[in-house]
């Protein structure tokens, strides 16, 4: 039994927030009717995003709507605030949030003051200095990058194919990823997957024009599947004519031009970075302690270190790995994030009621990974698969891991009709400007601000 109205304030509204909101929402039911507790969570956007559906979404394969929960439906009893934490001042149990109303509000951001804090914002693409990075690229983490890049890359094609000047086809038509983890290998296998595809329908563009490269650091890509399945996707990849470039770096992409460590430059318009994850920004801006990295240190009960009243799970988390050598922490991915979060959700609870902690312990079972459609790697509980066995897997697993059943039937019933049917092979990248063509037509010049909501694509 709560003795007191608990006031529990969610940060971030991804896997770990939205799951640990549904736990909590599970096991206060009680205390949340008789008005003993309440759980607010602050998140940008209302909705949470699967990511691991993103490369699937930008392949056309999945439809936007179907890779994201929105939070109000699935978290009815929750206070949703759509908006930013900027800073979190845990001594005093106040975090101030920018909404989508602050710059307009006379009375400014909002405080925020809760009695119990979960910390989950998650991570940001982790950037190095590197030349023209921040002008010309685009992270792998959102759904508005998936089909934003799914709309680039038909648009690269619609160029190539209408131009007779050959250095603006050929750099229309590469692409370089840098980073071989999953989210760049996914995407990049999806993309030329769905690219080469798309090719049937034009006259003068083919597979063989079109230049894939993937670059990687490492002397391997996918360490989540282990070395041997990483060796096959290097050798599936080359043999789909795909670039692969192990152990060199990008190391300046100024002027549309890719120049990599091994001395080759290719003109692009294309570069996709994909190398790494940094804990969100958030975590730097509150009086909560971090570790090296920048995580903040918990515990293995995922309270956060050393403080009362604070939890934290997921990519912005260094939780002790209790199945690994001492020292060691859980991997950002959603493997964790999913099991952290009800441990969490139920963690709260039993502190309000003052009973036992429980203790987080997983041992990572491996990954399924997608290399385009009827392609895949696999290497989970020890079974290595590939080829068509291995995407049946990653579908099938996704599919029963992807929240709600509703989600999970929309997905199933986009599967099986695109079964029946063509892939779809349009660019809807005007979407992102949905004023330009009005003001044309009222005599004025299309302005920045045509482009409405960016985020509205198909
Ligand atoms: C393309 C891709 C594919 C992936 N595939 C897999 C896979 O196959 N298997 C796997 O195990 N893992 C996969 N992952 C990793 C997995 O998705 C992440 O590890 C997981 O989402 C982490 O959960 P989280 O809750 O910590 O962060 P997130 O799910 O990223 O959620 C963080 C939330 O916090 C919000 N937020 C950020 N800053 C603030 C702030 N200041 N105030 C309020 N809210 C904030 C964000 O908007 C977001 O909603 C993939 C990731 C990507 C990008």
């Amino acid at each position: 039994m709560v003795k007191e109205r608990a006031r529990i304030l969610v940060v971030g509204g991804g896997y770990v927030g939205m799951y640990t909101a549904l736990r909590l929402q599970q096991k206060l039911k009680r205390e949340l009717g008789r008005g003993e507790a309440e759980i607010t969570v602050v998140t940008p956007d209302p909705y949470m995003t699967y990511q691991p559906f993103l490369p699937e979404a930008a392949a056309g394969a999945v439809s936007p709507r179907h890779v994201v929960v929105p939070l109000r439906r699935v978290l009815p009893h929750c206070r949703i605030i759509v908006g930013e934490a900027t800073a979190v001042d845990h001594a005093a149990r106040t975090a101030t949030v920018r909404t989508l109303a602050s710059e307009e509000d006379s009375t400014g951001a909002l405080r925020l003051t809760y009695d119990e804090l979960v910390l989950a914002p998650g991570s940001v693409s982790r950037t190095l200095p590197v030349p023209g990075l921040a002008d010309h690229a685009i992270g792998f983490k959102t759904v508005e990058e998936a089909i934003g890049l799914r709309n680039h890359v038909i648009e690269q094609m619609d160029i190539a194919s209408s131009t007779r000047d050959h250095a603006i086809r050929d750099a229309a038509l590469t692409f370089v990823f840098v980073g071989g983890g999953y989210a760049g290998v996914e995407a990049l296998a999806e993309l030329e997957d769905m690219a080469r595809y798309t090719t049937r329908y034009y006259h003068n563009v083919t597979p063989e024009d079109m230049r894939w490269i993937l670059v990687e650091a490492s002397d391997r890509i996918l360490p989540e599947v282990g070395e041997d399945m990483g060796r096959y996707t290097v050798s599936e990849l080359r043999r789909r004519n795909i670039d692969v470039r192990l152990g060199t770096r990008l190391e300046s992409c100024a002027d549309r031009v890719a120049v990599l460590s091994d001395g080759a430059r290719f003109p692009t318009r294309t570069v996709v970075w994909t190398a790494g994850v940094k804990p969100a920004p958030l975590l730097a801006a509150t009086d909560l302690p971090l570790t090296a990295q920048g995580r903040l240190r918990c515990t293995p009960e995922l309270t956060i270190d050393g403080v009362t009243h604070a939890w934290a799970a997921g990519d912005a988390a260094a939780v002790p790995d209790v199945t690994a050598e001492p020292g060691k922490v859980t991997a950002p991915n959603a493997q964790h994030a999913l099991r952290q979060a009800k441990l969490l959700g139920d963690n709260i609870a039993r502190s309000l009621r003052g009973e036992p902690l429980r203790t987080y312990s997983h041992k990572y079972v491996g990954s399924v990974a997608s290399l385009g459609l009827h392609k895949g790697v696999a290497h989970v509980y020890g079974r290595k698969l590939k080829g068509y066995p291995a995407w049946f897997m990653h579908r099938a697993y996704h599919l029963s891991r992807v929240p709600t059943f509703n989600r999970k039937a929309r997905v199933l019933a986009e599967w099986t009709l695109a079964g029946l049917f063509k892939r779809e092979i349009v660019s809807l990248g005007s979407l992102e400007h949905p004023r330009a063509e009005f003001e044309l037509a009222a005599g004025g010049k299309p302005s920045d601000e045509s482009s409405g909501d960016p985020k509205g694509s198909s």
